[in-house]
């Protein structure tokens, strides 16, 4: 079960699964069972006392649940992967891991909704302190790093401007200073960015969007190095609780095979939606990771190794004209959530961001006017004659 596939397009296939164990089953077999029995007491005793391998009870590990970990891990390139029941559950998961009361989080801005939220949670309760750092510089990051500091935290690139952290360098100024560096690699996954490899030293990921990739599951999965994975099994995901289940495990082993092809197509179909929506005069601004006068380009060049499915844009009009123009859309669904074969819109304002006051949410770049598109894997023809005749449903009205 420790065989390496180089390429990815083989490891997401392949990875922590061989059929040879199990009466040859081509798909992973789903071990739908909460509990393992134990041929004797003693080997009862040698597996709670961690000197015999083997499952115990599916909350501490279960053998589906473990193959997906070693995909993710070797996709990753870490050592070890561990699977949540959510994305939220192993964000929380890892941040209660890396810190204790009074201790301090270095975070890049722009932070997803509800890892902002626990952050909130994290200084009342605990007294654990954040800062936001726009991570531009190495000497801005020196100069926030505290005595306490127990983590940097970087989401890249990220909800709505699609702004790019350069991680080699934030790892860098991490290393002088020995603090590890957890990225949420939600939207980007391995197959356009790999974190590890750029000398960050823990991934997550909401795998519920890309790694799933048929919005049919809620789950999450970290990666790190052996000591600090299985240390985080027996603390936070043991005692808190957070598990996944057998059967979503299976659904996201499923997905992960396709997840090269996916990726190509919505980078692919983004890239074309992306040249029609620029010159479009309806539209105000725009921004999506793979544009080239993005004043991210240059890490997004060397770091991602496409520009992904999201796009983010601002039509010409009032809160109104954007929800007229949302509701005239019949192909594309409105819907939180992304990473989908279907193309999903939101409105930031009033959806993702509603909690956010006004104005901490202009500073982030979130108008009225915004909308976040999930571009799918339907044709790209079919996509772009959507939003062009419910834009243009708004041009009619306004002359
Ligand atoms: C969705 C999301 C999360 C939370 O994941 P859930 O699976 O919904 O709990 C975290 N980070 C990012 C970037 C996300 O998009």
């Amino acid at each position: 079960m420790d065989k390496r596939y180089e390429h990815m397009e083989t490891a997401v296939i392949h990875e922590g699964y061989d059929s040879k164990h199990h009466l040859g089953s081509l798909a992973t077999p789903i071990f739908q069972t909460s509990t393992f029995t134990f041929e004797t007491a003693e080997q009862g005793e040698n597996r709670f006392a961690g000197k015999e391998d083997g499952y115990i009870y599916s909350r501490l590990g279960n053998p589906t649940v473990r193959a997906l970990e070693e995909r993710i891990a070797h996709l990753e390139g870490g050592e070890a992967g561990l699977a949540f029941s959510s994305g939220m559950a192993a964000v929380s998961a890892v941040l209660i891991s890396l810190t204790k009361a009074n201790d301090h989080i270095l975070c890049s801005p722009g932070l997803y909704g509800c890892t902002f939220g626990f952050l909130q949670m994290l200084r009342e309760k605990y007294k654990i302190s954040h800062d936001f750092c726009e991570m531009s510089n190495e000497q801005q990051i020196r100069e926030m790093i505290r005595p306490e500091t127990a983590c940097i935290y970087v989401e890249t690139p990220i909800n709505p401007t699609m702004k790019m952290i350069d991680l080699a360098l934030v790892a860098r100024v991490a290393k002088e200073n020995n603090i590890p560096v957890v990225v949420d690699n939600t939207f980007a996954t391995p197959y356009l960015q790999r974190p590890l490899e750029l000398g960050c030293d823990i991934v997550l990921h909401s795998a519920t969007k890309y790694i799933c990739g048929h919005g049919d599951v809620i789950a999450g999965l970290v990666v790190g190095k052996k000591e600090f994975i299985s240390s985080m099994a027996m603390t936070t995901q043991k005692d808190i609780g957070g598990t996944i289940s057998p059967f979503d495990a299976w659904l996201l082993l499923r997905g992960l095979k396709t997840l090269h092809v996916r990726m190509d197509r919505h980078s692919e179909n983004a890239a074309k939606i992306f040249q029609e929506l620029k010159q479009h005069p309806m539209i105000e601004a725009i921004y999506y990771p793979g544009d080239i006068a993005h004043p991210d380009y240059h890490i997004t060049e060397k770091q991602l190794k496409q520009g992904g499915g999201l796009i983010s844009f601002e039509i010409k009009g009032s809160k109104e004209d954007i929800q007229r123009f949302l509701n005239e859309l019949k192909l594309i669904k409105i819907a939180v959530s992304l990473g989908d074969a279907e193309t999903l819109i939101q409105h930031p304002a009033t959806m993702t961001h509603s909690v956010v006051p006004e104005p901490a949410r202009w500073k982030m770049g979130i108008t009225n006017q915004l909308v976040r598109l999930s571009i799918g894997l339907e044709s790209w023809q079919d996509i772009w004659a959507d939003l062009d005749q419910a834009i243009s449903k708004l041009t009619v009205k306004k002359v």
